[in-house]
């Protein structure tokens, strides 16, 4: 077994400690990739928390890993040593449900096994995640990295890329339309950095007046500070896409009723409880509600892809791994530029 060294929670109410465990030798089509980078998602702080109900610990949180492959496996032929390689939100499925076979292993209907917080393939042994030192993991559910100027930018990428990436696509949000942000953070900025670069109008509805003009460096056209009701009255009816990122309960039906004829708003936000949704807010307009869960490994390789084409990373704030308490509350205050990432460097520090 390899000797990892990691930074885990034993418990919803504890802080991060050092925390050292095993991983699997590497099997023949197994990559070793040794940690760089890893994001910090809102995703690790409802896990870390329990706040979706579901957490297993210790947790190892982390799922935007970026890192250089130390090893490989005999029968690897995706990666040779020394390559830059990434992991996002699962490392293994079964690879023949209908779901895998169309690419959307995410929602595998065997086991999806993701990177933290869960199990592997037989369902016992459990999973840790990126705030570690280094991860064994199928050639196939890695990612190559061609863009590694500024590698700790990419990382955030593997989630908050993917996840504001993909229903954009999916809804083909293009030139002439009119698209909403909602929350600028780590998924809410990247969302504004793709729909600009897809030709899009972008406005960003915010809670927070001071990110206005961060939010028009990053490309957006309109801020829209969402506490002053008032400031929404106008801007009924015109949005074709909204996309709605925000990591704590509000209200959906004042955006639905943003939306034009068919117009489509995605929730990729996960608050911990549910939000009420009257008919009438979908009923007119034929409007659409629908979600996303981040991607599948076709569809994050097309965006990383994409990314180095057209010179997109994350804005990021670069951490080490004993300041995980500090950026944990910053970021649920909403005052994160806007992806804090750990340097995994830190962990040989005292
Ligand atoms: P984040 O960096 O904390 O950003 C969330 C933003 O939401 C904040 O910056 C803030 O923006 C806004 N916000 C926070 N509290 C709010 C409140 N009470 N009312 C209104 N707005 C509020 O979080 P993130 O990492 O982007 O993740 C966002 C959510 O997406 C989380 O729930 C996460 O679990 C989920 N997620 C889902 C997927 C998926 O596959 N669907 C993948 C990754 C993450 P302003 O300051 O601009 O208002
Ligand atoms: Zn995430």
């Amino acid at each position: 077994m390899l000797q990892t060294k990691g930074y885990a929670v034993k418990s919803a109410e504890s802080s991060f400690e050092a925390f050292d465990f095993e991983r699997r030798e590497l099997g023949a089509k197994d990559v070793l990739i040794e940690i760089q980078f890893c994001g910090v998602c809102h995703s690790d702080i409802h896990q870390a928390r329990n706040e979706w109900g579901n957490s297993m610990y210790p947790m190892v949180p982390g799922h935007e890993i970026v890192g250089r492959v130390a090893q490989i496996g005999a029968d690897v032929s995706k990666f040779k040593t020394d390559d830059f390689a990434g992991i996002g939100c699962f490392v293994d499925s079964c690879g023949e449900c209908e779901n895998c076979a169309q690419d959307f292993e995410q929602f595998c209907l065997t086991h999806c096994s993701q990177t933290y917080n869960s199990t592997e393939m037989d369902k016992k042994t459990p999973t840790f995640g990126g705030y570690s030192s280094q991860y064994v993991v199928d050639e196939n559910y890695a990612l190559r990295i061609s863009d590694t100027k500024n590698l700790a930018a990419v990382a955030p990428l593997l989630c908050a890329g993917i996840t504001t990436y993909s229903p954009l696509k999916r809804f083909n949000v293009r030139e002439g339309q009119k698209v909403g942000i909602i929350g600028l953070g780590g998924l809410g900025h990247m969302g504004v950095k793709f729909a600009v670069s897809m030709g899009a109008e972008v406005t960003v509805f915010s809670t927070s007046p001071s990110k206005e003009d961060d939010a028009r460096k990053l490309g957006a056209h309109n801020f829209v500070v969402t506490k002053e009701p008032e400031n929404m009255k106008p801007l009924a009816g015109k949005f074709d896409f909204i996309l709605d990122t925000v990591s704590a309960v509000h209200d959906l039906n004042m955006y639905l009723k943003l939306l034009k004829l068919k117009g489509v708003m995605v929730l990729v936000g996960a608050p911990e409880k549910p939000s009420e949704v009257p008919a009438f807010s979908l009923i007119s307009n034929n409007r659409t509600l629908a979600g996303s869960g981040i991607g599948g490994i076709a569809e994050t390789q097309e965006m990383l892809d994409y990314c180095a084409e057209n010179d997109i990373v994350s804005d990021v704030e670069i951490i080490p791994i004993q300041q995980i308490e500090a950026a944990y509350e910053r970021t649920v205050k909403g005052d994160v530029r806007y992806r804090f990432v750990i340097d995994m460097q830190s962990l040989n520090q005292a």
